[in-house]
């Protein structure tokens, strides 16, 4: 335990920083959660938690709790638009004989977490939007959009792609980069289970198609497409632009075009990554998640590495008793490994940009790194 580490304050309960809460509280620092959205904020669809996470759902002790709520996929299917069957992909590139990913509702996904974090004892509050901070040797002081103002010993910050509290670390505002393509996701719905226990992607062109089973009888599908950098796809537009992007994809992709209807909450997001040069931590605020490392979605590593950062500042503010120390350690332990899966996510996007789908070798580089203890 830190010598004069009493307190915690997390910004962002989302999945790194209910992840993170629960870390730290299991070092006995008491700590407080604030989110800016309310408590039954959604936010978007399903989430696949690849192998490499598992130890850190142990760790947390939410591995069966997600396991149980989710649906694990042993292959993900690679189609033709046709939907016929180019290649399996196995899931499971760390541990053959156990369950390979886990694809669950994000917000199944955020009840777990809360509850674990509130069961062992983290304060929350919602509607809470940190505008500044001021850090001093002793404290960092926190003032809200409510004018309230708190002091914590120290600032955790896992506030997103568009963090303010890196923006203010850093003394800059951090413009994340536009990667060229767009990402449409569905809620689907079918009938119990129509769908088999697999994942599958489809491609068209530079269009691809990713659909994963979240339960018996619903999932998730997304597109990815190249689009503009200023292209917005308004809500009511949606369906029609999802509909007529899904019009090539035949045999399973016939069948997820009856999986949704026009009152489909569809959700539009431009890919974007953060890369920063910068260090994640000043004596008494520290970053992770995305605010640190945002990467492209295309090898489904973004929470999962927001989960390992959490798990790994535990580890390290546990382990010695300067805070300096624990800090830097946890920095020096993450940067390598996020800023490694966040190039090859990244590289997926560039060589799908330039018509190149051939992704193995990206791949089998990428899980050789998360095949290694993170
Ligand atoms: C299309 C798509 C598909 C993806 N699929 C996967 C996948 O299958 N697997 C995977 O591992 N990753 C996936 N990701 C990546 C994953 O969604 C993110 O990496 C992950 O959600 C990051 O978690 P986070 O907690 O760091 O940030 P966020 O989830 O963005 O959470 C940040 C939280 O902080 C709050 N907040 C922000 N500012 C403030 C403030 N000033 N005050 C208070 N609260 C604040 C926000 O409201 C939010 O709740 C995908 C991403 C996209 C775009």
């Amino acid at each position: 335990m830190q010598k004069g580490l009493k307190n915690a304050t997390v910004i962002g309960a989302g999945i790194g920083g209910l992840s993170a809460a629960i870390a730290l509280r299991k070092t006995g620092l008491d700590v407080t959660v604030y989110e800016r959205n309310t408590k039954d904020h959604a936010g978007g669809t399903g989430i696949t938690q690849p192998q490499n996470v598992f130890s850190v759902l142990k760790d947390l002790d939410i591995y069966e709790e997600c396991l149980k709520s989710g649906v694990q996929l042993d292959y993900m299917e690679m189609l033709d638009k046709e939907g016929n069957l180019l290649f399996e992909a196995n899931e499971k590139f760390i541990d053959k004989e156990g369950p390979g990913r886990n694809a669950i509702w994000r917000s199944t996904l955020k009840d777990v977490l809360l509850s674990k974090a509130l069961s062992l004892g983290v304060n929350a509050e919602w509607e809470k939007n940190l505008i500044n901070y001021k850090e001093n040797e002793h404290n960092v002081s926190l003032s809200f959009h409510d004018e309230t103002q708190i002091t914590t010993d120290l600032l955790v910050s896992f506030d997103g792609i568009r963090s303010n509290v890196r923006d203010i670390m850093l003394g800059r505002t951090v413009s994340p980069q536009y990667l060229g393509m767009g990402a449409w996701r569905i809620p689907i719905t079918f009938e119990k289970n129509a769908l088999s226990k697999k994942g599958f992607i489809m491609k068209d062109g530079t269009t691809k198609l990713g659909v994963f089973p979240l339960t018996d009888t619903d999932g998730y599908a997304f597109i990815l497409t190249p689009v503009p950098a200023d292209y917005w796809d308004e809500e009511e537009k949606r369906y029609d632009t999802v509909r007529n992007m899904l019009e090539p994809f035949h045999g399973k992709g016939d069948f997820i075009k009856t999986c949704f209807t026009r009152d489909t909450p569809i959700i539009f997001s431009p890919i974007e990554e953060v890369v920063l040069k910068e260090k994640w931590y000043t004596n008494r605020v520290v970053i992770g998640g995305d605010a640190a490392h945002a990467s492209a979605p295309t090898l489904a590593q973004g929470a999962a590495m927001a989960l390992e950062d959490a798990s790994v500042l535990g580890q390290e503010i546990s382990k010695v008793s300067s805070l300096a120390q624990a800090l830097h350690a946890y920095y020096t332990r993450r940067f390598p490994r996020a800023n490694a899966i966040q190039s090859f996510s990244s590289e997926v996007i560039r060589n799908e940009l330039a018509g190149n789908f051939n992704q193995a070798e990206i791949i089998a580089k990428s899980n050789s790194i998360l095949q290694q203890a993170y």
